[in-house]
């Protein structure tokens, strides 16, 4: 893979890539414009975000969500619309709505934050 200090003649020909599975090692995450914010209280651990999400960046352990990957969601913003719980009060936003709900990213200063605006990995 190259790297940032690699030079020009380090990128392979036509910027092929040569390593298979190297999806995680590119953190997709910078290129988000919004951010989505889950209440973890407020989850019914339905797991419909996981299903729909195109970036697998849904966290799960021992079958339940624990978190959304930051480094590597683009912020499309399905999860947020596929959910099917909602809340009178967001736990982050504070406003009625779904368990996950889409926040412009330039309020963040860190972009590797994983689920809600406090928690840091
Ligand atoms: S916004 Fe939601 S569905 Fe889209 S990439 Fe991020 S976690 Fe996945
Ligand atoms: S779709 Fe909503 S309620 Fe279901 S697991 Fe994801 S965040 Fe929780």
């Amino acid at each position: 893979m190259v790297k940032p200090t690699d030079g020009w003649k380090d990128v392979p020909r036509a910027g092929l890539i040569l390593d298979a599975g190297n999806a995680r090692e590119y953190e997709t995450g910078g290129w988000r414009a919004l951010r989505p914010l889950w209440d973890e209280e407020g989850c019914i651990q339905c797991m419909t975000c996981w299903v729909y999400c195109p970036d697998s960046a849904i966290m799960v352990e021992d079958g339940e969500m624990v978190g959304i990957d930051l480094h590597h969601c683009k912020g499309c913003g399905v999860c947020a619309q596929v959910c099917p719980k909602k809340l009178d009060e967001h736990k982050y936003t504070k406003e009625e709505g779904k368990v996950i709900q889409m926040a412009e990213e330039s309020a963040f200063e860190s972009v590797t934050t994983r689920s809600g605006p406090e928690s840091e990995e």
